[in-house]
């Protein structure tokens, strides 16, 4: 399993907190095989923890401990850190098996189980796109861009990625089996985006927080700083996380349906209706953080309305061109500071609710949702992450599946970030006002 020269020094024994940070330890090889049986012990309230790091849930339980087990099949080396092997973990309750409910990865686990009941197996792809930054020079804000060139879009080579670390972020990610299958500069200025090939959904939000971790990890290793920020740069449009869906049933596509005159099954129409339906809940879980809603914009290729379109870029939830195997729908709004396994188990939740409920699909968009003037291009969108909060507490259908363990730590840990937020005096009011006024 270990293919490269050196002997294994260290495990690093991760898992995703609920901003889908990575979290863990690194375990000395030699204590590795005590840990893979007993577990690792954290703090619970790492749980509850916002990114400025104040514990914000767990104190009135008085911060008790959760187990950390590895989960040994998703053991591999990291071919950008010799020596080092790397694997996931499932939170436990201590001195119990049952999962920690605010476990992310468990979330996903509880989503896969209630298609399974259905007789469905999801298969989710994932596309995500991130800015790199150089470390250590600023515009005075934020880390300066890596590339700063015009329309570089689908260019790639030395003209692109000067440094090679993208192609070789590429490399070092299949090598760790992430089955990466493209890599490329984005629409924007120093923007990249890694594709991943499509699988079971677990395997997949694994890999899409894999990805996330991965990249910042070699891009600080080599001076550089990566970002999944939903809108980073003002004259540049933001980074999406778009998640390609379809489920399975009996070894075929059960979206697919060659004698519908679309090719769509009435699966696909019940599905994407559920992810309509359950948008303004969904939008706290893909687009979490206040700066979030700035990329929804028109003219973006980012969605501002809940609706759908055959193979419709500005719509929620875009149905590709491909039938058969390839039949999907992809839902386009999260954006890539959303945690991996929070959005693949809020779009799994809210399709199953689809389905079981055979949610009917309003009429399809055709054209430019910036350009729709009085055409109906579906309810907007939520506009910002308060208003999100607000509809993710009042869906007792998400609240429900996703675990309202879970979902309330979220919206508390959120809420006091939206309090920070509000009374922290920003650089735009300073460049407005103090000269002036
Ligand atoms: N960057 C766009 C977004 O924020 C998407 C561009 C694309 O379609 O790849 O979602
Ligand atoms: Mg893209």
């Amino acid at each position: 399993m270990f293919d490269d020269d050196r002997p294994l020094t260290t495990v690093r024994v991760l898992f995703s907190d609920l901003h889908g940070v990575a979290r863990g330890k690194d375990v000395p090889a030699a204590q590795f095989d005590r840990v893979a049986k007993s577990g690792l012990r954290f703090c619970a309230a790492v749980m509850g923890t916002d990114l400025r790091h104040n514990p914000v849930v767990g104190g009135e339980a008085g911060y008790p401990d959760m187990r950390a087990i590895p989960d040994l099949t998703t053991l591999a080396h990291l071919p950008w850190e010799p020596g080092v092997a790397a694997c996931l973990a499932d939170l436990r309750r201590p001195g119990t098996d049952d999962p920690e409910p605010t476990d992310p990865r468990a979330a996903v686990r509880r989503a896969v189980a209630e298609l399974d009941a259905l007789g469905f197996a999801a298969v989710v792809g994932p596309e995500l796109e991130f800015y790199l930054c150089r470390a250590g020079e600023t515009d005075g804000t934020r880390p300066t861009r890596f590339l700063d060139r015009l329309s570089m879009v689908y260019t790639v080579g030395p003209q692109a990625d000067p440094d090679g670390i993208v192609r070789r972020l590429s490399e070092h990610l299949s090598r760790f089996g992430l089955d990466t299958v493209a890599a490329n500069h984005e629409f924007c200025n120093s923007q990249y985006e890694i594709n991943l090939r499509e699988g079971p959904a677990l395997a997949a939000a694994d890999r899409a927080f894999w990805l996330k971790t991965a990249v910042k990890d070699v891009a600080a290793l080599n001076g550089r700083v990566a970002t999944f920020m939903g809108k980073p740069f003002n004259d540049q449009s933001g980074s999406g996380f778009h998640l390609h869906v379809s489920l399975q049933r009996d070894g075929r596509n059960a979206f697919d349906d060659p004698g519908d005159p679309d090719g769509v099954s009435p699966a696909l129409r019940s599905f994407a209706a559920g992810v309509l339906r359950h948008a303004p809940a969904l939008m706290a879980l893909l687009n979490p953080t206040i700066n979030a809603y700035r990329r929804l914009v028109p003219d973006s290729l980012a969605p501002t309305h809940a609706n759908w379109g055959w193979d419709n870029r500005t719509t929620m939830v875009r149905v590709p061109p491909e039938r058969g195997r390839g039949a999907r729908l992809e839902v386009r709004v999260g954006d890539g500071s959303a945690n991996p396994y929070l959005a693949v188990a809020a779009i799994l939740s809210a399709g199953v609710h689809g389905l079981q409920e055979a949610l009917a699909l309003p009429a399809a968009f055709a054209g430019d949702v910036a350009a729709a003037g009085d055409a109906e291009p579906g309810l907007p969108l939520v506009r910002s992450l308060p208003a999100a909060l607000d509809a993710l507490e009042a869906d007792d259908v998400l609240r429900a599946r996703l675990a309202p363990e879970l979902v309330d730590t979220f919206l508390a840990l959120k809420r006091h970030e939206i309090v920070r937020h509000r009374e922290w005096v920003s650089d735009w009011e300073v460049d407005e006002y103090l000269r002036h006024l």
